[in-house]
């Protein structure tokens, strides 16, 4: 249990996925329907089972990356397990939802009021590097190169899919370099490194934060160009993510 802290919260709760939300493409009447045919392809599968076989494999065929034949196996697998190893699932899922939440000051995924990492005093607190997700730290902390702190936008500026600046933490990120009560420790930020992925929507969304932080004191940095065009730092391995980190250059 964590208790809620006094002052208010950054993030309400963890950001949904705005794709969440919306449902399966129906098919707009054309073919005329055969018998028990239905609009949505995933009931096919679920025909026949009990209702709360279908509803599960309805359920998992929601999941990124399952399609319905998956769903389906997964289903009966779990279907036949014991009864423990079902209920230890639901609860796992349950407890997450119930605990695990955005840092207060950098949004990062935690299951208390600050993350592990502006937690751990041995942090450079005044170096904050910029990142999309929150498995983007953990891929930078396995390559163990960096001893600053963070900041997790959450996302990143994607003008085709309709998300901007304020869909992200950026008003977070300035409010901490402005006021150095907001950042960890009240320590003041002397270099921000611009850690996005070598994509075109994480250069843009760099282009985008350098010149929202021109004029603040402070450092801006990018991460060097180890990392190859289109990749993203959770694929790259451990050398390549230090060198990254090594060679950050000024942002110009
Ligand atoms: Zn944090």
């Amino acid at each position: 249990m964590t208790p809620v802290m006094p002052g208010t919260p950054r993030y309400a709760g963890i950001m949904t996925s705005r794709r969440a939300a919306s449902s399966a493409p129906g098919q707009a009447g054309e073919a005329p329907q055969r018998p028990g045919a239905s609009d949505d392809p995933r009931r096919a599968w679920t025909k026949g089972y009990p209702a709360p076989v279908s509803r599960l494999i309805q359920e998992l065929s929601g999941l990124p990356g399952i399609g319905p034949r998956s769903a389906e196996r997964l289903a009966l697998y779990l279907l036949k397990q014991p009864e423990g190893v079902a209920l230890g699932l639901s609860r796992a899922l349950a407890e997450m939802k119930r605990s695990v939440r955005n840092c207060r000051v950098c949004a990062n995924l935690t299951d208390a009021d600050l993350c592990a990492i502006c937690h751990d005093e041995r942090r450079d607190r005044s170096v904050v590097m910029v990142v999309e997700q929150p498995r983007d730290v953990l891929a930078l902390e396995m390559a163990g190169a960096y001893r600053g702190v963070y900041h997790v936008l959450l996302g990143r500026i994607a003008p085709l899919e309709g998300i901007g600046p304020e869909d992200l933490t950026v008003a977070a990120l300035l409010e901490r370099l402005r006021d150095e009560r907001a950042n960890t420790g009240g320590v003041r930020i002397r270099e921000v490194v611009l850690g996005l992925n070598p994509t075109v929507e994480g250069d843009g969304t760099a282009l985008y934060l350098a010149e929202r932080l021109r004029g603040a004191k402070v450092q801006v940095t990018r991460l060097a160009r180890g990392l190859p065009i289109g990749s993203s730092l959770e694929m790259a391995n451990k050398a390549v993510l230090a060198d990254a980190i090594e060679g950050r250059r000024g942002m110009e």
